[in-house]
């Protein structure tokens, strides 16, 4: 319960909660209750006043202290102008506290056991004396418009753990929107000392890859199947992994699985080298059953330190860096364009045109472009 001490009775409530399994998820927004207390108002006015200085949140992330960090993310994740001011100049105060971590990707479909992986390998890396943060890349929880704060209760064991920290998916509408806002979550969990970053997604569209640039390691759940084990597998997904680990090797499936290894460790020796010289391997586990995850983690472990032997380690942290720069600028330069009023009404009379093939799709463009 010590963790507790440094929570807002509101964090406790979300620790405490019981409603969903995965941080992945969202629980449906519930609107505040309507207050016509003018006692009450006054109340929160002055709560309001009293938000921590950006010196005081620096602080007390510095100090490891949770409640500090969940409001900075919090303010990372804001829409307020305002807010995303004090959250780049908290960003930039933690900068040079970042970077001392080991960031970790861990994609799969849903129910492959992602949520029981993570617990199993939190559990073992803060037995180890570890700091876990456990984050989630979720660019479909946006759809629903729910609020993005339920949902900390699947790994409650971790939950309750004084040295983990879990953070549901911000929520965007864009995938690099929520990649971004992620990105500098990172930073704020490796400034309040945590070591180890679990960046966690479901497969859809495009957020492998958006989590896949933000990790340094990459790893891919699966499940075993019958014999087709590279089908309905995106390419791209298994070039990214530095790891296969196939989950759910328990009980009837420990056979169907071991072949599913063998069948997955000839496929990847299919694929040109990595510039990591980094060469994938393939494991089985037992999440449920907490076996062959300490395996799981020596290899992460051997994989960090053949990197940071080759330099690779550095330099695919500065390619992301530049990557991150050049996609930052472009979402701000799409979405500056696509608020425009002028470009909203014209648009939709550009595309009117096309369908009536009045115009071409590049004129429109040009038109738009010079508007
Ligand atoms: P997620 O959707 O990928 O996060 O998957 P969950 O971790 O929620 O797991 C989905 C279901 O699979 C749950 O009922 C788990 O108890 C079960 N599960 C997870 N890992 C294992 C495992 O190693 N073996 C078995 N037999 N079941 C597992």
């Amino acid at each position: 319960m010590g963790y507790y001490k440094n929570c807002s009775s509101f964090e406790i409530s979300l620790k405490t909660s019981k409603k969903h399994k995965s941080a992945l998820k969202e629980n449906e927004g519930i609107s505040p209750p309507e207050i016509t207390d003018a006692f009450a108002i006054t109340k929160i006015q002055k709560k309001r006043q009293t938000q921590p200085s950006i010196e005081a949140l620096v602080e007390g992330i510095f100090n490891q202290n949770i409640t500090a960090l969940s409001r900075a993310i919090t303010l990372v994740e804001s829409k307020n102008a305002n807010h995303l001011e004090k959250a780049n100049q908290i960003i930039k105060a933690c900068l040079p506290k970042a970077n001392n971590s080991l960031r970790i990707g861990i994609t799969g479909v849903p129910g492959v056991g992602k949520s029981t992986f993570i617990e199993a390998l939190g559990k073992h890396l803060t037995g180890i004396g570890k700091k876990v943060a456990v984050l989630a890349v979720d660019p479909s929880s946006s759809l629903t418009k729910g609020s993005i704060l339920g949902d900390k209760t699947r790994m409650e064991d971790l939950v309750n753990d004084q040295n983990a920290y879990i953070r549901p998916s911000a929520s965007g509408d864009t995938l690099g929107g929520v990649a971004r806002k992620t990105r500098e979550t990172i930073i704020l969990c490796e400034a309040a000392g945590f070591d180890t970053i679990i960046i966690e997604t479901v497969g859809v569209g495009q957020s492998e890859t958006a989590v896949h640039s933000m990790v340094d390691f990459f790893l891919l759940l699966k499940l075993a199947g019958a014999g087709d084990e590279l089908q309905g597998i995106k390419r791209g997904i298994i070039e990214m992994a530095d790891a296969i680990v196939i989950n759910k090797a328990d009980g009837d499936t420990i056979k169907p699985a071991k072949l599913a290894k063998v069948e997955f460790s000839r496929a990847l020796h299919l694929y040109p080298e990595k510039d990591s010289k980094w060469t994938p391997k393939v494991s089985l586990c037992s999440a449920l059953k907490n076996e062959g995850i300490v395996s799981v983690w020596d290899m992460i472990l051997e994989y960090e330190k053949q990197t940071k032997e080759n330099k690779f380690f550095t330099t695919k942290r500065s390619s992301q860096n530049q990557f991150w720069l050049l996609q930052t600028i472009e979402d701000r330069l799409k979405s500056n364009f696509f608020e425009k009023s002028i470009v909203k009404s014209e648009l939709s009379k550009q595309l009117k045109l096309i369908e009536e093939h009045k115009t071409t799709p590049f004129a429109a463009a040009e038109y738009l472009l010079n508007l």
